[in-house]
Protein backbone atom coordinates (compact mmCIF):
# COMPACT_ATOMS: atom_id res chain seq x y z
CA UNK A 1 0.00 0.00 0.00
CA UNK A 2 1.18 3.02 -0.96
CA UNK A 3 1.78 6.18 1.89
CA UNK A 4 -1.21 7.59 0.39
CA UNK A 5 -3.66 4.96 0.86
CA UNK A 6 -3.43 4.79 4.29
CA UNK A 7 -6.77 6.00 5.18
CA UNK A 8 -8.35 2.99 3.45
CA UNK A 9 -9.68 1.03 6.09
CA UNK A 10 -10.54 3.51 9.06
CA UNK A 11 -13.25 4.74 10.05
CA UNK A 12 -14.44 7.11 7.48
CA UNK A 13 -17.90 9.53 8.15
CA UNK A 14 -20.06 10.80 5.73
CA UNK A 15 -19.49 8.63 2.67
CA UNK A 16 -22.29 7.93 0.74
CA UNK A 17 -22.65 4.00 0.28
CA UNK A 18 -22.44 3.58 -3.36
CA UNK A 19 -25.32 0.79 -4.94
CA UNK A 20 -22.95 -0.55 -7.81
CA UNK A 21 -19.69 -1.37 -6.88
CA UNK A 22 -18.67 -2.63 -10.58
CA UNK A 23 -20.24 0.74 -11.98
CA UNK A 24 -17.96 2.41 -9.36
CA UNK A 25 -14.66 1.13 -9.64
CA UNK A 26 -14.82 1.88 -13.37
CA UNK A 27 -15.65 5.65 -12.25
CA UNK A 28 -12.71 5.52 -10.30
CA UNK A 29 -10.82 4.06 -12.82
CA UNK A 30 -11.57 6.44 -15.77
CA UNK A 31 -11.05 9.39 -13.45
CA UNK A 32 -7.48 7.96 -12.43
CA UNK A 33 -6.91 8.32 -16.36
CA UNK A 34 -7.83 11.94 -16.45
CA UNK A 35 -6.03 14.91 -16.65
CA UNK A 36 -5.65 16.90 -13.39
CA UNK A 37 -7.14 19.92 -12.88
CA UNK A 38 -4.31 22.13 -11.50
CA UNK A 39 -0.36 21.05 -10.64
CA UNK A 40 1.92 20.52 -7.93
CA UNK A 41 3.93 23.48 -8.86
CA UNK A 42 0.38 25.86 -8.58
CA UNK A 43 -0.08 24.21 -5.45
CA UNK A 44 3.07 24.92 -3.96
CA UNK A 45 2.76 28.43 -5.34
CA UNK A 46 -0.25 28.68 -3.28
CA UNK A 47 1.30 27.50 -0.08
CA UNK A 48 3.66 30.24 -0.87
CA UNK A 49 1.02 32.72 -0.69
CA UNK A 50 -0.18 31.13 2.67
CA UNK A 51 2.83 31.16 4.04
CA UNK A 52 2.72 35.11 3.95
CA UNK A 53 -0.35 35.13 5.45
CA UNK A 54 0.92 33.28 8.31
CA UNK A 55 3.75 35.89 8.57
CA UNK A 56 0.70 38.48 8.79
CA UNK A 57 1.75 39.98 5.06
CA UNK A 58 -1.38 38.81 3.59
CA UNK A 59 -5.13 38.16 3.77
CA UNK A 60 -7.36 35.37 2.35
CA UNK A 61 -10.80 35.68 0.78
CA UNK A 62 -12.46 32.13 0.32
CA UNK A 63 -15.42 31.82 -1.21
CA UNK A 64 -18.45 30.74 -3.24
CA UNK A 65 -21.73 28.28 -3.15
CA UNK A 66 -22.09 26.34 -0.01
CA UNK A 67 -22.47 23.70 -2.99
CA UNK A 68 -22.20 23.98 -6.36
CA UNK A 69 -24.24 22.47 -9.06
CA UNK A 70 -24.03 20.99 -12.10
CA UNK A 71 -26.65 23.48 -13.58
CA UNK A 72 -24.95 26.27 -11.95
CA UNK A 73 -21.71 25.47 -14.26
CA UNK A 74 -22.49 28.02 -16.52
CA UNK A 75 -20.87 31.44 -17.58
CA UNK A 76 -22.95 33.89 -16.37
CA UNK A 77 -23.12 31.47 -13.00
CA UNK A 78 -19.28 31.47 -13.07
CA UNK A 79 -18.23 35.10 -14.03
CA UNK A 80 -20.97 36.65 -11.68
CA UNK A 81 -19.43 34.91 -8.30
CA UNK A 82 -16.03 35.90 -10.00
CA UNK A 83 -16.70 39.52 -10.09
CA UNK A 84 -18.46 39.28 -6.84
CA UNK A 85 -15.32 37.88 -5.15
CA UNK A 86 -13.19 40.50 -7.37
CA UNK A 87 -15.17 43.34 -5.80
CA UNK A 88 -14.68 42.05 -2.39
CA UNK A 89 -10.89 41.42 -3.14
CA UNK A 90 -10.46 44.60 -4.15
CA UNK A 91 -12.22 46.67 -1.15
CA UNK A 92 -10.52 45.02 0.83
CA UNK A 93 -6.96 45.70 -0.69
CA UNK A 94 -7.64 48.82 -1.33
CA UNK A 95 -8.92 50.02 1.98
CA UNK A 96 -7.06 47.91 3.99
CA UNK A 97 -4.08 48.08 1.84
CA UNK A 98 -3.18 44.21 2.04
CA UNK A 99 -2.44 41.97 -0.93
CA UNK A 100 -5.61 39.17 -0.82
CA UNK A 101 -5.05 35.93 -1.98
CA UNK A 102 -7.93 34.88 -4.02
CA UNK A 103 -9.79 31.38 -3.54
CA UNK A 104 -12.76 29.89 -5.22
CA UNK A 105 -15.18 27.68 -3.25
CA UNK A 106 -15.34 26.88 -6.79
CA UNK A 107 -14.99 24.53 -9.51
CA UNK A 108 -15.16 21.35 -7.39
CA UNK A 109 -17.33 22.29 -4.50
CA UNK A 110 -20.01 19.51 -5.26
CA UNK A 111 -20.47 17.56 -2.10
CA UNK A 112 -21.89 18.69 1.19
CA UNK A 113 -21.77 16.68 4.53
CA UNK A 114 -25.10 16.62 6.23
CA UNK A 115 -26.15 16.94 9.45
CA UNK A 116 -29.31 14.64 9.51
CA UNK A 117 -28.59 11.24 6.87
CA UNK A 118 -32.56 11.75 6.12
CA UNK A 119 -35.16 15.21 4.92
CA UNK A 120 -38.67 14.62 5.82
CA UNK A 121 -40.91 16.67 4.16
CA UNK A 122 -44.48 16.56 4.92
CA UNK A 123 -44.70 12.50 5.36
CA UNK A 124 -42.01 11.75 2.92
CA UNK A 125 -38.90 10.72 4.26
CA UNK A 126 -35.63 10.45 1.89
CA UNK A 127 -31.80 10.02 2.09
CA UNK A 128 -30.69 13.61 2.59
CA UNK A 129 -29.07 15.76 -1.08
CA UNK A 130 -25.23 15.00 -0.39
CA UNK A 131 -24.65 17.29 -3.17
CA UNK A 132 -24.48 16.85 -7.08
CA UNK A 133 -21.24 14.94 -6.70
CA UNK A 134 -23.54 12.00 -4.67
CA UNK A 135 -27.63 12.28 -5.90
CA UNK A 136 -29.91 14.88 -7.06
CA UNK A 137 -32.09 17.55 -4.80
CA UNK A 138 -35.61 16.54 -6.65
CA UNK A 139 -37.37 15.04 -4.21
CA UNK A 140 -38.25 11.34 -5.55
CA UNK A 141 -36.18 8.03 -4.08
CA UNK A 142 -34.79 7.58 -7.16
CA UNK A 143 -33.06 11.43 -7.69
CA UNK A 144 -31.20 11.18 -3.79
CA UNK A 145 -30.19 7.18 -4.96
CA UNK A 146 -26.02 7.48 -4.88
CA UNK A 147 -24.92 7.39 -8.33
CA UNK A 148 -21.48 6.95 -9.04
CA UNK A 149 -21.19 8.13 -12.51
CA UNK A 150 -21.88 12.14 -10.92
CA UNK A 151 -18.64 11.80 -9.73
CA UNK A 152 -17.31 12.10 -13.31
CA UNK A 153 -19.55 14.95 -13.88
CA UNK A 154 -18.51 16.65 -11.15
CA UNK A 155 -14.60 16.42 -12.64
CA UNK A 156 -16.24 17.57 -16.05
CA UNK A 157 -18.32 20.42 -14.85
CA UNK A 158 -15.05 21.58 -12.08
CA UNK A 159 -12.98 21.32 -15.32
CA UNK A 160 -15.09 23.73 -17.50
CA UNK A 161 -15.43 25.79 -14.09
CA UNK A 162 -11.60 26.63 -13.94
CA UNK A 163 -11.12 26.81 -17.41
CA UNK A 164 -13.36 29.71 -17.41
CA UNK A 165 -11.97 30.87 -14.07
CA UNK A 166 -8.27 30.85 -15.89
CA UNK A 167 -9.72 32.71 -18.51
CA UNK A 168 -10.88 35.32 -17.01
CA UNK A 169 -8.40 36.81 -14.41
CA UNK A 170 -5.90 35.84 -16.78
CA UNK A 171 -7.04 37.37 -19.87
CA UNK A 172 -7.88 40.74 -19.25
CA UNK A 173 -11.01 40.87 -17.97
CA UNK A 174 -10.34 40.87 -14.07
CA UNK A 175 -7.52 43.39 -15.08
CA UNK A 176 -7.78 46.61 -12.54
CA UNK A 177 -8.86 48.66 -15.76
CA UNK A 178 -12.33 46.72 -15.61
CA UNK A 179 -13.04 47.63 -12.06
CA UNK A 180 -15.89 49.88 -13.03
CA UNK A 181 -16.93 46.99 -15.75
CA UNK A 182 -17.81 44.55 -12.39
CA UNK A 183 -19.71 46.91 -10.80
CA UNK A 184 -21.82 48.11 -13.70
CA UNK A 185 -25.07 47.03 -13.59
CA UNK A 186 -24.93 47.68 -9.69
CA UNK A 187 -24.04 51.44 -9.51
CA UNK A 188 -27.15 53.12 -8.93
CA UNK A 189 -29.10 50.85 -7.35
CA UNK A 190 -27.18 50.50 -4.72
CA UNK A 191 -25.66 52.45 -1.47
CA UNK A 192 -22.57 49.60 -1.68
CA UNK A 193 -22.24 49.99 -5.14
CA UNK A 194 -21.51 53.59 -5.31
CA UNK A 195 -19.22 53.20 -2.00
CA UNK A 196 -17.04 50.50 -4.37
CA UNK A 197 -17.96 53.31 -7.07
CA UNK A 198 -15.71 55.74 -5.45
CA UNK A 199 -13.05 53.38 -4.66
CA UNK A 200 -12.97 52.47 -8.75
CA UNK A 201 -12.61 55.88 -9.50
CA UNK A 202 -9.77 56.48 -7.18
CA UNK A 203 -8.31 52.94 -8.65
CA UNK A 204 -7.86 54.36 -12.22
CA UNK A 205 -6.99 57.45 -11.34
CA UNK A 206 -3.65 55.64 -9.49
CA UNK A 207 -3.47 53.80 -12.82
CA UNK A 208 -3.82 56.68 -14.81
CA UNK A 209 -0.73 58.70 -12.71
CA UNK A 210 0.92 54.69 -12.94
CA UNK A 211 0.61 54.87 -16.69
CA UNK A 212 1.74 58.76 -17.21
CA UNK A 213 5.24 57.82 -14.69
CA UNK A 214 5.63 54.46 -17.53
CA UNK A 215 4.62 51.99 -14.59
CA UNK A 216 2.41 49.22 -16.02
CA UNK A 217 2.90 46.19 -14.09
CA UNK A 218 1.39 42.79 -14.88
CA UNK A 219 -0.17 42.62 -11.53
CA UNK A 220 -2.82 45.49 -12.57
CA UNK A 221 -3.86 42.97 -15.46
CA UNK A 222 -3.97 39.70 -14.02
CA UNK A 223 -5.29 37.81 -10.96
CA UNK A 224 -4.14 35.17 -9.43
CA UNK A 225 -6.99 32.81 -8.42
CA UNK A 226 -6.92 29.35 -7.01
CA UNK A 227 -9.68 26.83 -6.30
CA UNK A 228 -10.60 24.72 -3.33
CA UNK A 229 -13.24 22.77 -1.90
CA UNK A 230 -14.19 20.12 0.75
CA UNK A 231 -12.11 16.92 0.56
CA UNK A 232 -15.20 15.38 1.84
CA UNK A 233 -15.06 12.03 -0.97
CA UNK A 234 -11.98 10.54 -0.77
CA UNK A 235 -12.48 8.15 -3.35
CA UNK A 236 -12.82 10.67 -5.67
CA UNK A 237 -10.05 12.93 -4.20
CA UNK A 238 -7.85 9.84 -3.87
CA UNK A 239 -8.80 8.93 -7.32
CA UNK A 240 -7.47 12.50 -8.97
CA UNK A 241 -3.95 12.52 -6.67
CA UNK A 242 -0.84 11.87 -8.96
CA UNK A 243 2.98 11.33 -7.33
CA UNK A 244 4.63 14.72 -8.57
CA UNK A 245 7.78 13.17 -10.77
CA UNK A 246 9.71 16.82 -9.78
CA UNK A 247 9.63 16.03 -5.76
CA UNK A 248 8.07 12.19 -5.15
CA UNK A 249 5.36 13.49 -3.40
CA UNK A 250 1.67 13.07 -3.71
CA UNK A 251 -0.41 15.98 -4.69
CA UNK A 252 -4.52 16.00 -4.78
CA UNK A 253 -5.02 17.55 -8.28
CA UNK A 254 -8.59 18.30 -8.35
CA UNK A 255 -7.83 21.80 -6.37
CA UNK A 256 -5.32 23.58 -5.13
CA UNK A 257 -5.86 23.60 -1.50
CA UNK A 258 -8.50 20.92 0.10
CA UNK A 259 -10.29 21.55 3.26
CA UNK A 260 -11.73 18.74 5.82
CA UNK A 261 -15.09 19.58 7.51
CA UNK A 262 -15.51 20.16 11.35
CA UNK A 263 -17.67 16.79 11.05
CA UNK A 264 -14.99 15.07 9.29
CA UNK A 265 -11.75 15.96 10.77
CA UNK A 266 -11.93 13.14 13.60
CA UNK A 267 -7.92 12.43 15.26
CA UNK A 268 -8.01 8.79 14.18
CA UNK A 269 -10.21 9.05 11.15
CA UNK A 270 -9.56 8.81 7.76
CA UNK A 271 -10.02 12.55 6.24
CA UNK A 272 -6.85 13.37 8.58
CA UNK A 273 -5.03 10.48 7.61
CA UNK A 274 -5.85 10.97 3.93
CA UNK A 275 -4.51 15.05 4.57
CA UNK A 276 -1.44 13.93 5.71
CA UNK A 277 0.07 12.49 2.83
CA UNK A 278 -0.68 14.53 0.44
CA UNK A 279 1.25 17.90 0.11
CA UNK A 280 -1.52 20.59 -1.27
CA UNK A 281 -1.93 23.55 0.97
CA UNK A 282 -4.66 21.94 3.82
CA UNK A 283 -7.45 23.48 5.19
CA UNK A 284 -9.44 22.02 9.03
CA UNK A 285 -12.63 23.65 9.76
CA UNK A 286 -13.02 24.25 13.72
CA UNK A 287 -16.48 24.57 15.15
CA UNK A 288 -17.73 25.22 18.51
CA UNK A 289 -17.07 21.59 20.19
CA UNK A 290 -13.11 21.22 19.03
CA UNK A 291 -10.42 21.71 22.25
CA UNK A 292 -7.02 23.30 22.51
CA UNK A 293 -5.68 19.20 22.37
CA UNK A 294 -7.35 19.08 19.18
CA UNK A 295 -6.20 21.64 17.22
CA UNK A 296 -2.48 21.27 18.75
CA UNK A 297 -2.93 17.58 17.31
CA UNK A 298 -4.26 18.55 14.25
CA UNK A 299 -1.16 20.79 13.95
CA UNK A 300 0.97 18.21 14.63
CA UNK A 301 -0.24 15.45 12.34
CA UNK A 302 -0.60 17.37 9.48
CA UNK A 303 2.20 19.62 9.71
CA UNK A 304 4.96 18.09 11.29
CA UNK A 305 7.95 19.47 9.22
CA UNK A 306 5.88 23.24 10.49
CA UNK A 307 6.05 24.21 6.76
CA UNK A 308 4.15 27.71 6.86
CA UNK A 309 1.76 28.12 4.33
CA UNK A 310 0.67 24.63 4.79
CA UNK A 311 -2.31 24.45 7.64
CA UNK A 312 -5.06 26.79 7.97
CA UNK A 313 -7.61 26.88 10.92
CA UNK A 314 -10.90 28.12 9.21
CA UNK A 315 -12.85 28.81 12.64
CA UNK A 316 -16.50 28.49 12.18
CA UNK A 317 -17.68 28.71 16.44
CA UNK A 318 -20.56 31.00 15.85
CA UNK A 319 -21.10 34.85 17.25
CA UNK A 320 -22.09 33.49 20.34
CA UNK A 321 -19.01 31.14 20.99
CA UNK A 322 -16.25 32.38 19.01
CA UNK A 323 -15.03 34.78 22.16
CA UNK A 324 -14.86 32.38 24.76
CA UNK A 325 -13.97 29.43 22.16
CA UNK A 326 -11.32 30.33 20.47
CA UNK A 327 -8.30 32.39 22.82
CA UNK A 328 -7.69 28.97 24.50
CA UNK A 329 -7.03 27.24 21.16
CA UNK A 330 -5.43 29.99 19.62
CA UNK A 331 -3.05 30.01 22.51
CA UNK A 332 -2.13 26.44 22.42
CA UNK A 333 -1.62 26.20 19.01
CA UNK A 334 0.61 29.71 19.27
CA UNK A 335 2.34 27.51 22.11
CA UNK A 336 3.01 24.54 20.26
CA UNK A 337 5.30 26.68 17.87
CA UNK A 338 3.76 25.21 14.48
CA UNK A 339 2.94 27.90 12.07
CA UNK A 340 -0.81 27.92 11.12
CA UNK A 341 -3.35 30.34 9.02
CA UNK A 342 -6.26 31.72 11.24
CA UNK A 343 -9.49 32.15 8.67
CA UNK A 344 -12.95 33.00 9.56
CA UNK A 345 -15.86 31.81 8.90
CA UNK A 346 -18.78 33.54 10.33
CA UNK A 347 -22.03 31.46 7.90
CA UNK A 348 -22.41 29.15 10.69
CA UNK A 349 -24.64 31.45 12.33
CA UNK A 350 -27.69 30.37 10.61
CA UNK A 351 -31.57 29.47 12.00
CA UNK A 352 -34.95 28.63 10.50
CA UNK A 353 -37.29 31.62 9.67
CA UNK A 354 -41.09 31.60 10.93
CA UNK A 355 -41.78 30.84 6.95
CA UNK A 356 -39.36 27.17 7.04
CA UNK A 357 -37.01 29.29 5.17
CA UNK A 358 -33.07 28.50 6.45
CA UNK A 359 -31.42 32.28 6.89
CA UNK A 360 -28.46 33.86 8.41
CA UNK A 361 -28.69 37.04 9.96
CA UNK A 362 -25.62 39.75 8.36
CA UNK A 363 -25.44 41.07 11.78
CA UNK A 364 -24.36 37.79 13.62
CA UNK A 365 -21.55 37.44 10.87
CA UNK A 366 -20.23 40.90 11.20
CA UNK A 367 -20.33 40.06 15.32
CA UNK A 368 -18.36 36.87 14.83
CA UNK A 369 -16.15 38.52 11.97
CA UNK A 370 -15.55 41.29 15.08
CA UNK A 371 -15.06 38.39 17.78
CA UNK A 372 -12.19 36.79 15.55
CA UNK A 373 -10.43 40.07 15.24
CA UNK A 374 -10.78 40.66 18.66
CA UNK A 375 -9.25 37.81 20.01
CA UNK A 376 -6.69 37.84 17.28
CA UNK A 377 -5.40 41.25 18.24
CA UNK A 378 -5.41 40.07 21.91
CA UNK A 379 -3.34 37.37 20.99
CA UNK A 380 -0.97 39.01 19.04
CA UNK A 381 -1.61 36.48 16.26
CA UNK A 382 -2.62 37.32 12.64
CA UNK A 383 -6.50 37.42 11.77
CA UNK A 384 -5.58 35.69 8.13
CA UNK A 385 -8.94 36.20 6.32
CA UNK A 386 -12.25 35.34 5.61
CA UNK A 387 -14.12 32.33 4.25
CA UNK A 388 -17.67 33.32 3.18
CA UNK A 389 -20.82 31.56 1.48
CA UNK A 390 -21.93 33.65 -1.59
CA UNK A 391 -23.27 34.24 -4.84
CA UNK A 392 -22.81 36.98 -7.19
CA UNK A 393 -26.71 36.49 -8.14
CA UNK A 394 -29.43 39.11 -6.35
CA UNK A 395 -30.67 36.15 -4.16
CA UNK A 396 -32.47 36.44 -0.98
CA UNK A 397 -31.19 33.78 1.25
CA UNK A 398 -29.73 35.66 4.18
CA UNK A 399 -31.73 38.61 6.33
CA UNK A 400 -30.48 41.77 7.02
CA UNK A 401 -27.42 43.83 5.42
CA UNK A 402 -27.30 47.44 3.83
CA UNK A 403 -31.05 46.78 1.92
CA UNK A 404 -31.88 45.20 5.52
CA UNK A 405 -33.33 42.12 3.49
CA UNK A 406 -36.53 41.05 5.96
CA UNK A 407 -37.29 37.69 6.89
CA UNK A 408 -40.82 38.40 4.97
CA UNK A 409 -38.39 38.82 1.84
CA UNK A 410 -36.79 35.70 2.09
CA UNK A 411 -39.08 33.91 -0.34
CA UNK A 412 -38.59 35.97 -2.98
CA UNK A 413 -35.15 34.86 -4.48
CA UNK A 414 -34.57 32.06 -2.28
CA UNK A 415 -32.38 29.51 -4.53
CA UNK A 416 -29.94 27.76 -2.74
CA UNK A 417 -29.88 23.75 -3.07
CA UNK A 418 -27.95 23.91 0.28
CA UNK A 419 -26.84 26.62 3.04
CA UNK A 420 -28.22 30.16 2.27
CA UNK A 421 -25.52 32.24 0.41
CA UNK A 422 -24.84 36.10 0.90
CA UNK A 423 -25.94 37.98 -2.22
CA UNK A 424 -23.46 40.62 -3.63
CA UNK A 425 -24.50 43.60 -1.57
CA UNK A 426 -24.71 41.74 1.61
CA UNK A 427 -21.02 40.94 0.35
CA UNK A 428 -19.55 44.65 -0.62
CA UNK A 429 -21.28 45.39 3.03
CA UNK A 430 -19.23 42.81 4.63
CA UNK A 431 -15.94 44.15 1.97
CA UNK A 432 -16.59 47.75 3.84
CA UNK A 433 -16.92 46.57 7.26
CA UNK A 434 -13.82 43.66 7.41
CA UNK A 435 -11.92 46.65 5.56
CA UNK A 436 -12.75 48.82 8.68
CA UNK A 437 -11.57 45.87 10.55
CA UNK A 438 -8.39 45.85 8.77
CA UNK A 439 -7.60 49.20 9.18
CA UNK A 440 -8.59 49.75 12.89
C1 LIG B 1 -19.47 24.00 4.76
O1 LIG B 1 -18.41 24.64 4.64
O2 LIG B 1 -20.42 24.09 3.99
C2 LIG B 1 -19.56 23.08 5.90
C3 LIG B 1 -20.40 22.08 5.91
O3 LIG B 1 -18.74 23.43 6.88
P1 LIG B 1 -18.33 22.70 8.19
O4 LIG B 1 -17.49 21.56 7.77
O5 LIG B 1 -17.58 23.78 8.87
O6 LIG B 1 -19.60 22.30 8.88
MN1 LIG C 1 -22.29 25.24 3.89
Amino acid sequence: MSSSETWRGLPIAQQPGWPDPVAFDSVIAELRSLPPLVTPGECDQLKDRLAAVQRGEAVVLQGGDCAETFAGATESTTTTKLTCLLQVAVVLTYAAQVPVIKIGRLAGQFAEPHSQPTETRGDVTLPAYRGDAVNGLELSPDARMPDCRRLLRAYHAGAITLNLCRAFTRGGDASLRQVHAWNMDFVATSPAGRRFERIATEIDRALAFMHACGVDPEQVHTVDFWSSHEALLLDYEAALSRVDPASGGTYDLSAHLLWIGDRTRQLDGAHVEWARHIRNPIGVKLGPQTTPADAVTLSRLLNPAREPGRLMFVTRMGADAIRRVLPPIVEAVSAHGSPVVWVCDPMHNTFVSPSGLRTRCFDDLIDEIDGFFAVHRALGTHPGGLHIEFTGEDVTECVGGEHDLAEGDLHRRYETTCDPRLNRRQCLDLAFTVADLYQS
